[in-house]
Formats: structure tokens, C-alpha cells, sequence
């Protein structure tokens, strides 16, 4: 496995797949891999000729800059957790190798970002779009995987991709768990003993609202959700149930409704989401 961290580099080696007429599959993360972040790996290379995983912690999608400090940062293990997963090219630019100058960009995310994440971490999918978009420039793939875990970035990509032109198939894949259901993150490490005890009733609480939509109608069950939160001392900071395509709030004809978790534990932010219809 060749680590590249020039940007013009990534870029050479990706035209010279092209063509050959190579399939490039892409899998952008943060590091601190983890077996969801594998999945999305063996996706990539069960359905093209390369694979190219970028890592790079990206400080335009961060609003609060401590979590940026504190984001784990775990280089030898990723290396090695890649080239055992037989990718061919691990991409570890420096800042200024992806942001040459400070512009950000400004993007319209036609009313995506205004549930959920978008008010909670102001200019995070701005962020998250200027980085995928730069990334996707040097890497050209022709397929990119994202999991389900992180739904709203999801289906931020998806829509921008299209609308800003990009010929790269987004492929979204099912969130990896813990035995006990927690979703994995690279967060959970920074989870203290009695936090992580506590963490997969986030989990928990999905399913039973999924459950209680049908039992007690759609305002019961997030009530009672929100409840069992509550008492168990976890913080929330919101639980919402959204259409699965729009992402906006549930309506009674919505064809797929997903139900959408983030909460604090130890000083330590979860996201988790379920389909719940
Ligand atoms: P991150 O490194 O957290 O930015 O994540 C990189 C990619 O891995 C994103 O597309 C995430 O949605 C995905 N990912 C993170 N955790 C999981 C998980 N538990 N299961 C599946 N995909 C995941």
C-alpha cells in the first residue's frame, strides 16, 4: 500500500488509473479506524479495480475547537488496518496540501441541513461538502462509501454530488455495531467506564420507538423515548424523527421515517439513527 500526502500526487496517481480505465473506489474518514470504517473498505474493493482512503481530520467541518484537539488521531494502526485490508492507496494530506488558501466556500444545502446536526454544529455540512468536493477532485473515484451511520451526511452527499455535477456513485452502507449495539465511532474510546456501560441504551431507546410508532402513535413514542432517556442520565440533545429523503419532520404519509439520536455522555457527543418506518 503506497501513503500519499500530496495532493498533486493523489491526483497523478488517480489520472493514470483513469486511463488505464481502472475503477477508483473512495472511502473518506477521520481516522481512528474502526470495523464500520472496514466495512465500508471491503465495499470498496469487492466493487472496483482500486482503492483509494483518505484520512484527514477535517478542521473546517469542527465548530468547537477543543473537539477538534481532543479528535484521536491513530496513524499506525490505520496504516496498518489498510494495507491488511488490501487498499492500494492510503491519502494523508496535511491541511494546507487540501486547503491551499483559507476560502470556504459557501454552499446551498437546499434545506437538508436545517434539522437535526445543521443547528446543533453550525457550518459542519458546510464543511463536510468542501471537503468531500476537494477530496472527490483528487481522487476521481467513480464510487464513494458513506455509512448510514452519520444518516444527514448521507443524504447531504448524495444531493450535492448530484447537484454539483459529480459523476461519483454514492454508495451507502449499514452501521456497524458493538455486541451490545452500540454504534461504532472513534469517539467511543473517549468514553469513560460508566459512560460506555450506559451508551447502547441510545440504541435501545431507537428500538423501542420503532416498536411504539404503530403501538401508540408517532407523539407517544418519542415522548417516551425522550423519557427513558432522560432517567437513564443521558443528555440528550435531540431526538427527532424525520422523512428518510427529504429529512424533513415526520408526516403521517411519509413512505420511510428515520428516527435520529444525538446525545452526550461524559463530555463525549453520540450520533445514532434507526429506520423506524
Ligand atoms: P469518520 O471517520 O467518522 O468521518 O467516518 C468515515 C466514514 O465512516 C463515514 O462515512 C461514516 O459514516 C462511516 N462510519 C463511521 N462509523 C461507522 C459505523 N459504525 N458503521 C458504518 N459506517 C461508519
Amino acid at each position: 500500500m503506497r501513503v500519499i500526502e500530496s495532493a498533486e500526487q493523489m491526483e497523478v496517481f488517480s489520472k493514470a488509473l483513469r486511463a488505464e480505465g481502472k475503477t477508483i473506489g473512495f472511502v473518506p474518514t477521520m481516522g481512528a479506524l474502526h470495523d464500520g470504517h472496514r466495512s465500508l473498505v471491503q465495499a470498496a474493493t469487492d466493487q472496483n479495480d482500486h482503492v483509494v482512503v483518505s484520512v484527514f481530520v477535517n478542521p473546517t467541518q469542527f465548530n468547537d475547537s477543543k473537539d477538534l484537539e481532543k479528535y484521536p488521531r491513530t496513524f499506525e494502526a490505520d496504516r496498518e488496518l489498510l494495507a491488511n485490508a488490501g487498499v492500494d492507496v492510503m491519502f494523508y494530506p496535511t491541511v494546507k496540501e487540501i486547503y491551499p488558501n483559507d476560502l470556504v466556500p459557501e454552499y446551498d444545502l437546499d434545506g437538508l441541513d436545517e434539522a437535526m446536526e445543521g443547528p446543533n454544529r453550525p457550518g459542519h455540512f458546510n464543511g463536510v461538502v468542501q471537503v468531500v468536493t476537494r477530496l472527490f477532485d483528487l481522487v476521481l473515484p467513480h464510487r464513494s462509501y458513506f455509512g448510514e451511520k452519520d444518516f444527514q451526511q448521507l443524504a447531504i452527499i448524495r444531493h450535492m454530488t448530484k447537484k454539483l455535477g459529480y459523476d461519483v456513485g454514492i454508495i451507502g452502507c449499514p452501521t456497524v455495531r458493538e455486541k451490545d449495539g452500540l454504534a461504532m465511532s472513534s469517539r467511543n474510546v473517549r468514553l469513560d467506564e460508566s459512560a460506555r456501560e450506559k451508551a447502547p441504551i441510545i440504541f435501545q431507546v431507537l428500538n423501542e420507538l420503532k416498536h411504539g410508532i404503530p403501538e401508540t402513535g408517532l407523539n407517544k413514542a418519542i415522548s417516551n423515548a425522550k423519557e427513558k432517556l432522560a432517567k437513564s442520565g443521558i443528555e440528550l440533545e435531540y431526538l427527532e424523527v424525520v422523512d428518510s429523503i427529504s429529512l424533513q419532520p415526520a408526516k403521517d404519509d411519509s413512505v420511510g421515517l428515520q428516527g435520529c439520536v444525538a446525545a452526550w455522555l461524559g463530555g463525549v457527543r453520540l450520533i445514532d439513527n434507526l429506520r423506524v418506518k
